[in-house]
């Protein structure tokens, strides 16, 4: 990037936090971001967290909550008219009514909640909340912004050659080898390219369950850009040094992959995430955890990708970005309602594990950082089941139906599943020596994939659902907005 998008970059962004500090000092604002890989939770936890919010419960850890400070919270229209509205009624609605898990994030959304509250040395104040919900995806992108279109090519191809991806990349290749970059550029051939491309890295996603992500983020989460030109086109076999002539298909996707940076990273790291002032990241540890060492160490390879976002150093250009760093970070990982509660504080463990060797080669990230295991929506509940001779510690939930994984629980009132125990010592998970080998069901069958419906929530007199069980969400609640509502 020149010297000249960084100045309208420090320019606009030096304009908006103004705006965003006059507002704060009209009323006391946080901007909350949620974001996480595809499928980690992000929809659910968000929904949880305003209907928590809204409609309290047991939240014995959210100290403003348990002290009975909050006097309520209410929905006001976003700040930001060109974003989407996150859909949270007609997600509580599908969560509630049909007891159904809600779709999920694929694009970037935002809700504005107002929190009424008295803080703890007396009077009335408001916290303006700010959530925004985007896909983790796009975090992968960040690096982009530093690379010309000739070292993207580079990058991308050793690793689509590499032995792991070779196989999923062949169409992809063989198209490459097919094509000239220096020739005539002719728009069908570059969207087959690009096409073939965007296959290959939706086949890397698929083949490992964690996914170890590469970018471009929109080719694997679009949002709104789907079949859009910014998205047609594709690393190119360029010769070392090589210029692209005029008119060339080189020519073409280099302009397109600078018009990617410009139209579409850039201003979502400017206008989005470089004004968030807290972050949760979702994390489905445990389907990697249940995938085995390989899915681990993938989703490690994905974390540290998605962390760079949060350890940009001050001697980059990209600093300007970031400038407004983000105070706190709270790592979760979801659907802890699979678990049995003696295996939550593991889960913790492992997690921590995990972050702390993608954050290490940060360079004094500054946030503050805590991890925690939760399920935002409880789905299950806790009993022992005879087996044999034995009782086992089980989770009993009411499967979802037509789970091809798990066919022989269709239409089953309830089912129990013996999840073990997550080892203490989360070391033997990442040492191969150690021999683990994923996690099986300790009545010896496989209960990976089995998910269940969300609970049963009633709703009171007018017709509003009364609070929505959970995991330890009152622990990141305090995490994340405690400190504000004091
Ligand atoms: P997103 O892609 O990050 O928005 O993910 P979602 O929030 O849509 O969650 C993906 C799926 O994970 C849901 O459809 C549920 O099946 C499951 N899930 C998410 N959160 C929970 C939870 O708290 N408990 C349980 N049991 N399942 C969850």
């Amino acid at each position: 990037a020149s010297r000249f998008d960084w100045l309208i970059d420090e320019a606009r962004l030096t304009a908006q936090t103004l705006l965003d500090r006059a507002e704060e000092l009209a009323s006391p604002t946080l901007r909350l971001g949620i974001t996480g890989l595809s499928r980690a939770g992000k929809t659910v936890f968000t929904t949880a967290l305003i209907h928590a919010l809204m409609r309290g419960g047991r939240l014995p850890v959210f100290r403003a909550m348990h002290e009975g400070r909050i006097a309520g919270a209410r929905l006001e229209p976003q700040p930001d008219d060109g974003v989407p509205r996150f859909d949270y009624e007609s997600h509580v609605a599908t969560l509630v009514d049909d007891r159904r898990w809600p779709e999920s994030t694929r694009r970037i959304s935002e809700l504005r909640l107002a929190v009424d509250y008295a803080p703890a040395r007396g009077g009335r104040r408001t916290l303006t909340l700010d959530i925004v919900d985007y896909p983790g995806e796009w975090l992968l992108d960040l690096p982009l912004l530093d690379q010309t279109y000739a070292e993207f090519s580079a990058k991308s191809l050793s690793l689509a050659r590499a032995p792991a991806r070779r196989p999923l990349a062949g169409p992809f290749l063989a198209a490459l080898e097919a094509s000239n970059p220096a020739g005539t550029a002719d728009e069908p051939e570059a969207r087959r390219i690009a096409a073939l491309f965007t296959d290959y890295l939706a086949a890397c996603r698929a083949e490992t369950v964690s996914m170890s992500l590469l970018p471009p983020g929109r080719f694997l989460m679009p949002g709104d850009l789907e079949g859009s030109p910014a998205l047609t086109f594709a690393p190119l076999d360029l010769p070392e040094g090589a210029e692209a002539p005029s008119g060339s298909l080189h020519a073409m996707m280099e302009r397109r992959f600078e018009a990617y940076k410009e139209r579409v990273v850039r201003p979502f790291f400017r206008d989005h995430f470089a004004r968030l002032d807290r972050q949760i990241v979702l994390i489905d540890v445990l389907s990697a955890l249940n995938a085995g060492p390989a899915a681990l160490a993938d989703l490690e390879a994905a974390l540290d990708g998605i962390l760079t976002a949060f350890r940009i150093g001050r001697n980059s250009w990209l600093s300007a970005l970031f400038r407004h760093r983000i105070g706190k970070v709270l790592f979760a990982a979801t659907k802890a309602d699979h678990l049995h509660h003696t295996s939550h504080d593991p889960l913790e463990a492992i997690l921590r594990r995990l972050v702390e060797r993608a954050l290490a080669r940060a360079e004094g990230a500054g946030a503050e950082i805590d991890v925690v295991a939760l399920a935002a929506v409880r789905a299950t509940r806790e009993a022992m089941v005879k087996r044999g001779r034995a009782h086992l510690p089980a989770i009993v939930g009411v499967p979802e139906a037509g789970q091809h994984d798990a066919d022989e629980f269709d239409g089953l009132a309830e089912a129990a599943v013996f999840p073990g125990d997550l080892p203490e010592n989360p070391s033997a998970l990442f040492d191969p020596a150690l021999g683990f080998n994923g996690l099986s069901d300790a009545s010896g069958g496989d209960f990976r994939f089995l998910r269940f419906r969300p609970p049963v929530v009633e709703r009171n007199a007018e017709g509003l659902a009364l609070p929505m069980p959970h995991i330890r969400l009152d622990r990141a609640l305090e995490f994340l907005l405690g400190d504000r509502l004091k």
